[in-house]
């Protein structure tokens, strides 16, 4: 499954701040939203909204977004307490299309 590019801070430009973490692009909305995060980095343009990386996370890092028209999912999880990430990997293993991509620091 192609997934987040794991170099997507090599190749994609910050260009934007969202809930107090980064938004990589191209944005095009509704249906280009972009890589929200840096640590912790979900692709919003793979993201189908399944939810494990919500359930698992241990410190409650993630919290939804809702982002109507968006072709994959009508809402995303948003790493809104991205400083607070413990670097466990839960959340990269967890989800189904390989949205996220964690970079401990
Ligand atoms: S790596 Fe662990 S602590 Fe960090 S966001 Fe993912 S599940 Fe949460």
């Amino acid at each position: 499954m192609p997934g987040i590019d794991p170099e997507f801070m090599k190749k994609r430009q910050k260009v934007s701040e969202h809930g107090g973490h980064a938004v990589w692009g191209p944005v095009e909305p509704p249906s280009k939203l972009g890589i929200h995060g840096t640590n912790v980095a979900v692709d919003f343009d793979i993201c189908i909204a399944d939810g494990a990386c919500i359930e698992v996370c241990p410190v409650n890092v993630y919290e939804w977004f809702e982002t109507p028209g968006h072709p994959a999912s009508e809402k995303k999880a948003d790493p809104v307490r991205e400083p607070d990430c413990i670097f466990c990997m839960a959340c990269e293993s967890a989800c189904p299309v390989n949205a996220i991509k964690i970079t401990p620091p």
